[in-house]
């Protein structure tokens, strides 16, 4: 049984990817962690992305696809349950995932769309903080700290990432809707996609999730 989580960032995906991980003992993949365990582990496609990476470049598609092929490969992976968080990212790389599957003698059962109000989630990436001096984050609305713009620990001012600037974050929330709206007409012509309502408390948003995977685990 094999999983794919859509959603852009912010609504949650990771974290909800976490969560079944430590309750159902499944394996999570997604690019980031492939790409610095590949690294961290020194082989050939590691040092490759470490130069990309270096440079400032995009790691390439066959790059992060061999990457896959690596941690699917291993003995019995196919009876294995992965949930591959934010990957694939547009429709060729959901043709070669599929190619991928074929060769281990699985195939992706169950697509979730994480969905959420567009403005709710670029207010909600927008209002993140972070202290520069401990790396601890904030929010604005949902977890504000204990005196205003300053860091409970470190008393320093907290500053907002770069990347969570709001012309960014819609400047790339625009690349993504392009490359993932045919995605999902992809998932749905195979009729395994599923949605769920990100909006909801992380929980509520659990709950959904387990009602959706659980008879699929126990089969
Ligand atoms: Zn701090």
């Amino acid at each position: 049984m094999q999983i794919v989580f859509i959603g852009p960032p912010g609504v949650g995906k990771g974290t909800q990817a976490n969560m079944l991980v430590d309750k159902y003992g499944v394996l999570k993949i997604s690019t980031g962690d492939l790409l610095r365990d590949a690294i961290k582990a020194g082989s050939p496609l590691g040092n490759q992305a470490k130069g990309y990476m270096e440079r400032g470049e995009l790691v390439p598609d066959e790059l992060v696809l061999g990457l896959v092929q690596e941690k699917v490969s291993i003995p019995q992976s196919n009876l294995k349950t992965f949930i591959f968080d934010g990957f694939p990212r547009n429709i060729q790389q959901a043709i070669e995932l599929d190619k991928i599957m074929l060769n281990i003698h699985s195939k992706i059962n169950l697509v979730i769309d994480f969905t959420m109000d567009e403005e709710d989630r670029i207010s909600r990436l927008s209002g993140r903080r972070m202290c520069p001096k401990c790396q601890r984050t904030y929010h604005i609305k949902f977890s504000k700290p204990k005196v205003d713009n300053l860091c409970d620990i470190c008393s320093v001012q907290l500053v907002q990432r770069s990347d969570d600037n709001e012309s960014v974050i819609r400047q790339r929330s625009a690349v993504y809707w392009e490359h993932t709206r045919p995605l999902l007409e992809y998932y749905k012509k195979q009729e395994i996609l599923k949605s769920i309502d990100a909006s909801q408390p992380i929980d509520k948003v659990f709950i959904s999730l387990e009602n959706l995977i659980a008879p699929l685990l126990g089969a």
